[in-house]
Order: C-alpha cells, then structure tokens, then sequence
C-alpha cells in the first residue's frame, strides 16, 4: 500500500482577460472548481499510474467542497478511511485567476489542511504500518509532517517528501526521507539560499541542479530528485547522479506537473521498479498531464503513457 499524508483543496478557476485592479469588478468566465492539493493530486496520480492500493490521510471541512473531494478520491479507489471531515471548518481552496496570456494569480486557504495535527497520524497507524511507501509534501502543518516522517522512518517505511511549497525543512527531517523529490526553487529554499523564491541568491542556486542535489544528499537525505520543469530531472541517487531529459511536448498547464511526476515515480518504485525506471514512469505521466488543463483533471492513467 502506498499511504500518501497531506493536503485536499478545491481549485476555484476562472477566467479574466487581465488581473483586476485594487476595488474593481472584472467580469470573468468558464469558471470550474477542480479537484486539487498537493496530497490529494499525489494520492490520485498513484492510483492511476499503478495498481498497488492507495490511502489517503488528511482533513477537509464538512462543507460541500469536503464531500466532493472525498468523493473524487473514493472514484480513483482511494481509501479514505483516514480523510476527516472537521465539523465547522472549511475546505482548502486554491482561488485562480488565468489572464488571457495564460499567466495564474493564485490565493490558497488551508482551511482544514491547516488543522492536520500529529494524533491524526497516530490515529492512522495502523494504516501506515501497511504501507511500503509513505508521501509527504508541505501544504500540512510542518509539526505534522515532521512527527509524521519520524513515524514512517521509524516503522522501515520508504519516505517520500516533496518539500512543496517552498520552505525550510530541518536537517534532522530530511535525514530520515529516502526519497527528496524538490523542483529548482524548492531545492534552493531547502539549501537556505533565499529568504522569498525570487530571491537573486536562489535563482543562483538554481542554476547548479547538480551542486544542489549533492548537497541536500550530503544533509542525509538518501536520494534527491530535482525536477526542472521542460528540463527534466536532475537524480542524485544513492549509486551516483543523473539527468533525465524530459519528453518533448507542447504544454497547454503545468498545475499538478510535479504532483503527477511524484504519483507516477512512486507507483513505479511500489510495483518494484528500480528508481531510473520510476523517474521514467514518472516523466512519461508528467509530459502527458501538461498538454491538459487543471490539477486532478490533467492526470493520465497508465494505459495513456507511451511505452518508454
Ligand atoms: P513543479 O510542478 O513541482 O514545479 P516541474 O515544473 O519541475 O515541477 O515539473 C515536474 C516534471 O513534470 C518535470 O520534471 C517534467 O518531467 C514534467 N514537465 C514539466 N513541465 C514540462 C514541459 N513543459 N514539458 C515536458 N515535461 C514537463
């Protein structure tokens, strides 16, 4: 069983011909709400991209967005025995906005994503003992994930943790993750470089994918999967480093890229893939799922990908 613990949002995107001003109505369009989060697009990209079960650990609110999001989980065979619904709370939501020249601003509310504490990760014990793999991103407390990874590594669990959105993790978490799977920007926060993902000092450490995974490696994490959008991936892996060209395609949306990466590589590795054949699977997923709108929406399933 692949166990993935995080996040569950409703994505509320509309279409506007530019960005509005500070006090105007804008009139907008082709407004969609689409299964997101960070967690549960990772929960969803396991279950399609490979056939061991998958379960998912995390809060929505008792509003409709909650029961639409279980929902959309339990119709990709997700067990969501361990997804709460908290009474009185809403559900994350991530409000988009898409300017005709196809630029996002986005505001994200972690609503009950927020509220995910560590007695729900003892309470779904039982359920991570079963697992092979368990999945962390950061879109939860990082109390949470923290007690979290320290359970899973404790128990021999294979640890995945995408360090997204950008933040500092301590030496001591990612010392316990087998699996650390940042894109450039989230690479270089790990590494201390920048204070904002703008920062001059992070677009720097940017730049030296290979510098920037060996020395996440060197803080103990055992293998660290850098993904450069177009560029592919840059592996350190624990018997030596690797680029992996990205399939050439041309991409309409890149929400969820790097969650269908994740759910596809750990769908792979789970079935007995070695990692380099994971990485693969994965791209194969992630080159497919931008040529398509929306997070949930976007994701292939395995009999889509092209034969590698
Ligand atoms: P994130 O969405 O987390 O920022 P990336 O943008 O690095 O992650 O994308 C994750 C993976 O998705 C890449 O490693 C690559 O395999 C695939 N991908 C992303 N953008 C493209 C693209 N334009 N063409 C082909 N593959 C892409």
């Amino acid at each position: 069983m692949i166990v993935v613990i995080g996040s569950i949002n409703m994505d509320l995107v509309l279409r506007v011909p530019r960005m509005p001003r500070p006090g105007e109505t804008l009139t907008g369009s082709a407004f969609r709400t689409i299964p997101g989060g960070k967690g549960a697009n990772q929960a969803v990209a396991c279950a399609r991209l490979g056939r061991t079960p998958v379960a998912m650990v995390g809060c929505v609110g008792d509003d409709a967005f909650g029961t639409t999001l279980r929902a959309a989980l339990v119709a990709d065979g997700i067990d969501v025995s361990h997804v709460t619904a908290l009474p009185g709370v809403a559900t994350g939501i991530a409000s988009i906005l898409v300017d005709a020249d196809g630029q996002n601003s986005i505001v994200y509310a972690g609503g009950a994503n927020d509220l995910l504490t560590p007695a729900h990760i003892d309470a779904a014990l039982p359920l991570i003992a079963r697992a092979s793999i368990v999945v962390l991103q950061l879109e939860t407390p990082l109390d949470t994930v923290r007690h979290a990874i320290t359970v899973a590594y404790g128990m021999g669990k294979t640890v995945v943790l995408n360090p997204a959105p950008a933040a500092s993790v301590p030496g001591a978490v990612l010392a316990q993750v087998d699996y650390l799977v940042p894109n450039e920007i989230e690479a270089a926060m790990l590494l201390g470089a920048a204070a904002t993902p703008d920062d001059h000092a992070a677009s720097a450490a940017a730049q030296d994918h290979a510098g920037s995974a060996a020395a996440l490696q060197a803080t103990g994490c055992r293998n660290v999967l850098v993904t450069l959008g177009a560029k592919g991936v840059h592996a350190a892996l624990a018997d030596g480093s690797r680029d992996f060209p990205a399939r050439a395609v041309k991409a309409v949306d890149t929400t969820a890229a790097g969650d269908t990466f994740i759910g596809g590589f750990v769908a792979a590795l789970a079935s007995g893939a070695d990692p380099a054949a994971a990485i693969d699977l994965g791209q194969r997923a992630a080159a497919i799922g931008v040529t398509r709108h929306g997070a949930q929406t976007s994701i292939p399933y395995l009999n889509e990908l092209e034969p590698s």
